[in-house]
């Protein structure tokens, strides 16, 4: 995605806008010890929030490189990202052009087919154990 030269501070999310497309601006915030990038829905009032989120380490040249790399019309998601902590997933408009990108990722970022770095990945028990799902 084409990034903002430079970034544009934000006051209102205290943060800095660094890209946007046709329905969203991408804003990253920080978030206790994490920085969040944030969604934020362009025709819609800032009080509303956003629509997905991020969070990355605490170092604002990742979510730059994941951003200036992310093609959000057919990825779903941008990478290099630990938690997911809103709900729905997001889903590229074009999303069909890219679907090795777009396979199912944990909540933690990592993909369903491959391992998950933490050590209890609810996602990947749910896909593990499909009899444990009614426990969640
Ligand atoms: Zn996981």
């Amino acid at each position: 995605m084409k990034l903002h030269e430079p970034p544009v501070l934000d006051l209102h999310w205290e943060g800095y806008e660094l890209a946007a497309d046709t329905t969203h601006r991408f804003l990253w915030i920080p978030q206790g010890s994490n920085l969040r990038l944030i969604a934020v829905p362009i025709d819609a009032p800032e009080s509303m929030g956003y629509d997905h989120a991020w969070c990355y380490p605490r170092d604002p040249d990742v979510i730059t490189s994941a951003v200036a790399v992310w093609d959000p019309d057919t990825q779903d998601e941008p990478t290099g990202w630990h938690k997911r902590p809103t709900h729905p997933v997001r889903r590229a408009p074009r999303r069909d052009q890219d679907l090795e990108y777009n396979r199912p990722r944990c909540h933690h970022g990592s993909l369903l087919a491959e391992p998950c770095r933490t050590v209890v990945c609810h996602d990947r028990d749910r896909r593990d154990h499909p009899e444990a799902v009614r426990a969640f």
